[in-house]
Formats: C-alpha cells, structure tokens, sequence
C-alpha cells in the first residue's frame, strides 16, 4: 500500500532526523542509558503561601518542550549530543507535605547513589521543594553554594506557617546545610518582601543583588561576584531559579507576579554561564503555575532557560 501522508512511524523517525524537537529527545528514560543530566518533575504545591497550581508544571513543560527543536544558532551546539532524560515524577503524598519533602529528599539521595555525577534538573513544583533537594545535595557533595534566582528573598519564619514556600533558605541556613556566606540571591525586589527578611539575609552573610542592581551593574558582572561568593570553600553549586524573578511581562504564570524583574536576556545568559561551569550540579525551577498562564507562555520560558542551560553544559569549561 503507498499512502504517503499517514504518519508512519519511520517516517517520523525521518521527520525527526531532518528537525529534532526538544520533546523527542529529552524522553523518558529507559532505565539503562548512562545520563548527563535528567529532568525529575516534583509536583508539589500544596506548601505554597499563596493559591498554586504549580503541580501541573511538570506536565506543562512537557507538553512546552514540543514547540522547541533541540538546536542553538546562538551558541552553535545541538542539546540532543548530551544525554539528558527525563525521569518522571516524585510522586507526591496527597495530603501531608513533611512526607512530600521527605520523598524528595529520599528520592533525591537515591538519585545520587546511584548515579553520581548526573545534573539533575528538577521542575517544582513551589519553593519548599528545594530545601529537601538541597539536603540530599549536600549530603552527596559536601560543603556547598547555592545561586538563588527570586524575587523573594524565602527566609520566613517556620512558626508562622511550617515548611512552606516562603521558607526554603531560611531552613537551610538555620540548619547549617549550607553558610549565609556560600549563598547568593540574585533579583530581589523591593515592595516583595519585609525589612527583617532582608535584615536576617545580611546577619547571615547572605550575597544579595537586587532586580535593580542586576539592571544597573550587568548581569556579567553580578555572575561573576555570585560565583566568587558562592564558591569560596564549596565543592559543589546548586542553581535555584523561581521563575518569579522574571518580569511578570514574560512571566505571568507565576503565583507572584510583579513588574520591575528580570529579561529572558539576562536570564539566559546567566543560565548558560552556569551551565558551562563544571562545579553547577544540580539545578531547579519552581513556582510556576500553569493554571494561571496565557499560552503556556511561562512554562515555554522555563524550556527556553533549561536548554540554554544545557546549551551550557554542552560548551563545558573543563
Ligand atoms: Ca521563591
């Protein structure tokens, strides 16, 4: 039988030889292949301080990455050479958010035993799931930095609230998981967050470069100030990105939108810039909410990011 136009397998395996999408290779992984780097959803939401759909962010990425091919004329590489898979979901429990974080924190360590020099990328998800990420992080790799992109500066207190979006850092630094001094907080802005957050980052030795200091001084710039402070005495980095540090113009699926953030400009070169460093090993995305989108519009952006990163990982300076 000749019928051309049905879509055949080999001939979407030829489709995809001319135009690799971002979707065909950043597949499921097959439990075997050796892997560069993974994506691992984590759709967790229910900690977050403001109403959330970002659960459904994994999925939304998912479906994201099909609008994408897998090449860079920017950076002339093509992501499919590295092998990155995705792993799937941490699969949530459906009330309690101490067994969440718990999960993560197992699955994460898991991860790492078992593969120990992959980059995961994790897609939250609300912030509070970074703070059992980076303690499997940190158990695995050592005296750590952490880059944290936001708008938030995420160090409120856990009386008020439990372990809620709002209180990653604030658990790791009061934990001693990581030192005030090893982390950098890059886009906070101003009327987002109170004066005795800001108060305690500093008592801390926290780096701080507001949205308004990322505009004035460069991005270049303000990157290579992070990494000094974020490396000092660290083995190992590990990249946060809320999503909300962006200007809510490219980013209004995000539960705190607000304007005066970053461009995807900056955003992305920074983002290439640490994937290129061989010290970044893990990174994560979080509190985006896709029930509040336009388009999908914010969870593109977060693909866009993630390939550059891995763009990143491609050009890697050794
Ligand atoms: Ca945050």
């Amino acid at each position: 039988m000749n019928l051309p136009f049905l879509h055949t397998p080999e001939r979407a395996a030829f489709r995809d030889h001319m135009e690799t999408k971002a979707a065909h290779w950043l597949r499921q992984w097959d439990g075997v292949e050796q892997l560069a780097a993974a994506m691992i959803g984590v759709p967790l939401s229910k900690s977050s301080i403001s109403v959330s759909g970002a659960s459904a962010t994994p999925a939304a990425v998912r479906a994201a990455l099909k609008s994408f091919t897998t090449y860079s004329l920017d950076y002339q590489v093509d992501v499919s050479d590295l092998v990155v898979r995705d792993l799937g979901d941490i699969a949530m429990h459906v009330t309690d958010i101490l067994q969440c974080h718990a999960r993560i924190e197992e699955t994460m360590s898991g991860i790492y035993q078992q593969m120990p020099t992959i980059v995961p990328f994790l897609i939250g998800g609300d912030h509070s799931i970074t703070a059992p990420s980076v303690r499997a992080f940190q158990k695995h790799h050592g005296k750590i930095g952490i880059i944290h992109f936001d708008a938030h500066h995420d160090v409120r207190n856990l009386e008020d609230g439990g372990p809620s979006n709002g209180t990653p850092f604030r658990q790791l630094l009061d934990a001693g998981v990581i030192d005030g001094r090893n982390l950098v907080q890059i886009g906070i802005r101003g009327f987002m967050n109170a004066r005795n957050y800001d108060q305690y980052v500093r008592e801390q030795g926290v780096t701080v470069f507001s949205a308004r200091d990322v505009r004035r001084q460069g991005i270049q710039q303000v990157m290579q100030q992070a990494l000094h402070a974020a490396g000092q005495g660290t083995d190992a980095l590990y990249v946060s990105f809320d999503v909300d540090v962006m200007d809510q113009a490219y980013a209004p699926g995000c539960p705190a939108i607000g304007t005066g953030g970053m461009d995807p400009w900056d955003a992305m070169d920074a983002l290439y810039m640490l994937g290129g460093l061989p010290r970044v090993k893990a990174i994560d995305f979080v509190c985006i909410d896709p029930t509040q989108d336009i388009r999908n519009v914010t969870s593109r952006l977060a693909v866009q990011l993630m390939l550059t990163f891995f763009a990143g990982m491609i050009n890697k300076k050794e």
